[in-house]
C-alpha cells in the first residue's frame, strides 16, 4: 500500500508537521471563466443585498439582537421561528441531495470561502506579488526593499477587503440604515460596535492571508461529511486513472513517440494539475478530502491535452462507476430517497407559507393578579397584549372582540389602536365577563382581532374566576 501514502496526511502538512505552504499556479481555462462570472454574482448578491429595499424592507436582514429578520424583503418574525426550521432543513437535504449526486461542488462554485479566496485575495496576491514561481521566490528572497513594499501593500489590501466584508456582515446584522448612520457618526460615537469590527476585520483577514485552505481542510464540517455521503456514482472533479495510466502508467511526453503502442496512458506527468491546485494535492491519487472540486485541475489538464494533441477531459467530472465501467450518470434508490424527502419539506414549508396569518397576537393575563368584580356586577381579568403586524403596510382601528363569551375588552388606551408595517404593538387591557359566564376557576376565552369590523386572526387566552359559585 505505499502508493496510498499520500492518505497518512494531508496534503498541506509536512513530515516534521510544519504547514506546506501551497502556491497555486494561476488558473486559466473555460471552468476559471465560468467560475468567475459565478462569483462575480454573487459578490454582487452578497455586497448589494443590504442596501436593496422592497417595500421598505431590506432584502436581506438577520437582526438578531431586535429580533428583526427579512427574506427577500419579507419580514419574519421570532414567532416564525418554525418556517426557519423547515427552510433550514430543506437546506440540509439539498445540500446533501447534491452532495451524493456531484460531490463538493457547492464548494467550487458557490462557498464564500471559496469565492472569496480564490476569486478576490488570490487574484490580488497574482497582481501584486506575481504568480506562482515568482512567489516561491518572494518568499525565499530575503527582506529587502521589493520585498516589503509587495507584502505590505499586499497585506494593506488583504486588511483593507477584510475590513469591507466585516462591515457588510454587520450591514447584515443591523441593517445598512443603521450602518451608514454609524458611518456618519464616525468610529468614536460608536466604539462599542468599532471594536467588535475591527476585530472580526483581523478574523476574515488571518483566514485570508494565511490560514486559507486549511478552512475547507480542517474547519469546515461539510467537507469532512464527504466520505460519508460520496459514493462510486458520485460525480466528481476527477481522475480518468484508465485513460491517464493505461498498462504501463504515465511517461513524460516525447515528439511523435506512439504512447498507445507502448502501452503508456495519456498522463505526460506534466504536474500541472498538482501546481495549479489550491489545496496541495495530486487529483490522480484518487478523490480526496482536500479536494474542493475548484476545477483548476481540469481547465490546467485540459490545455495540455491540447498541446500534445491528445483528446481534453482526462481530468474532467466524473464519477468512478463513469471511469470505470463506462456508466452513465443513474439516478439511484439514495437519490430518489433524498428528492422525495425534499419533496415533502418544500410541500411543507409552501403549504405553512401559505397558511401563515399576517399578523400573531398574544394576550397573557397579568401575573400574579387576581379576579376582580366590578360596579355592574361582572367579573374582571387584567392582561398584557403584543399584537406584531407582519405585513409591509400599517393597520389601523384595531380592535380586539371576545368571541366565545359575552363580555366586553377594555383597552387602557382608547378603543382602537395603530399597528405599523412590520411593527409591534404593545399595552394593556381589561376583560369583563357576566358572572353567569363563568364556570370555575379556569375558563379559556376565544378572542378576535379586527381591523374595524374585519375579523384578522382568532387568539386565545385564560380568564380568572372564583372557584365555584353558590
Ligand atoms: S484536485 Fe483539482 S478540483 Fe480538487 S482542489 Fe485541487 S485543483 Fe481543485
Ligand atoms: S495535468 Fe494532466 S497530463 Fe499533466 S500531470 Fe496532470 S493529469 Fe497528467
Amino acid at each position: 500500500m505505499a502508493e496510498d501514502n499520500f492518505r497518512d496526511s494531508i496534503g498541506t502538512i509536512n513530515e516534521e508537521g510544519q504547514r506546506e505552504w501551497v502556491y497555486p499556479k494561476k488558473p486559466t481555462g473555460i471552468f476559471y471563466k465560468y467560475r468567475k462570472w459565478v462569483s462575480y454574482f454573487l459578490l454582487l448578491f452578497l455586497f448589494a443585498s443590504p442596501f436593496i429595499k422592497i417595500n421598505g424592507n431590506q432584502f436581506l436582514l438577520f437582526n438578531v439582537l431586535e429580533r428583526k429578520f427579512n427574506i427577500f424583503g419579507f419580514p419574519f418574525w421570532p414567532q416564525d421561528f418554525y418556517l426557519v426550521v423547515v427552510a433550514m432543513l430543506i437546506g440540509v437535504v439539498f445540500i446533501t441531495l447534491f452532495t451524493v449526486a456531484f460531490g463538493r461542488i457547492f464548494c467550487g462554485w458557490i462557498c464564500p470561502q471559496t469565492i472569496f479566496l480564490e476569486m478576490v485575495f488570490r487574484r490580488i496576491e497574482y497582481a501584486i506579488e506575481g504568480d506562482r514561481g515568482k512567489q516561491i521566490r518572494l518568499d525565499k528572497m530575503p527582506w529587502n526593499k521589493q520585498k516589503i513594499i509587495k507584502k505590505g501593500s499586499k497585506w494593506v489590501v488583504f486588511y483593507i477587503i477584510s475590513f469591507l466584508i466585516a462591515n457588510i456582515f454587520l450591514a447584515y446584522l443591523i441593517g445598512s440604515d443603521e450602518l451608514l448612520k454609524y458611518v456618519y457618526d464616525g468610529p468614536q460615537a460608536h466604539l462599542g460596535t468599532f471594536i467588535p469590527l475591527i476585530i472580526f476585520s483581523f478574523v476574515f483577514y488571518f483566514i485570508f492571508a494565511w490560514f486559507r485552505e486549511q478552512v475547507c481542510i480542517i474547519a469546515c464540517p461539510y467537507g469532512r461529511l464527504q466520505g460519508v455521503l460520496l459514493d462510486d456514482k458520485s460525480i466528481v472533479v476527477a481522475y480518468d486513472h484508465k485513460r491517464g495510466e493505461a498498462e504501463n502508467g504515465r511517461k513524460k511526453f516525447r515528439k511523435n513517440e506512439d504512447r498507445a503502442a507502448l502501452g503508456y496512458g495519456d498522463c505526460i506527468d506534466c504536474f500541472q494539475c498538482v501546481h495549479v491546485c489550491p489545496t496541495g494535492i495530486d487529483i490522480r491519487n484518487g478523490t480526496q478530502l482536500e479536494c474542493v472540486n475548484c476545477t483548476a485541475c481540469i481547465d490546467a489538464c485540459d490545455e495540455i491535452m491540447e498541446k500534445v494533441d491528445l483528446p481534453k477531459g482526462l481530468i474532467r467530472y466524473a464519477s468512478e462507476d463513469n471511469i470505470t465501467k463506462k456508466a452513465k450518470f443513474q439516478f439511484t434508490p439514495r437519490l430518489k430517497a433524498y428528492t422525495g424527502v425534499l419533496t415533502i419539506l418544500v410541500g411543507l414549508l409552501v403549504g405553512l407559507l401559505f397558511i401563515r396569518s399576517n399578523i400573531e397576537a398574544d394576550i397573557l393575563r397579568l401575573p400574579g393578579q387576581l379576579y376582580e368584580t366590578t360596579a355592574e356586577g361582572n367579573l374582571s381579568n387584567v392582561y398584557t397584549y403584543k399584537l406584531v403586524n407582519k405585513t409591509t403596510h400599517s393597520m389601523d382601528s384595531i380592535n380586539f372582540k371576545l368571541l366565545s363569551h359575552q363580555g366586553k375588552i377594555k383597552l387602557v388606551k382608547g378603543d382602537y389602536f395603530k399597528v405599523q408595517e412590520a411593527g409591534l404593538s404593545e399595552g394593556t387591557l381589561f376583560i369583563e365577563i357576566p358572572k353567569s359566564e363563568i364556570n370555575g376557576e379556569e375558563n379559556t376565552l376565544k378572542i378576535g382581532v379586527y381591523k374595524g369590523n374585519e375579523l384578522l386572526e382568532k387568539t386565545s387566552t385564560n380568564f380568572m374566576g372564583p372557584r365555584s359559585f353558590y
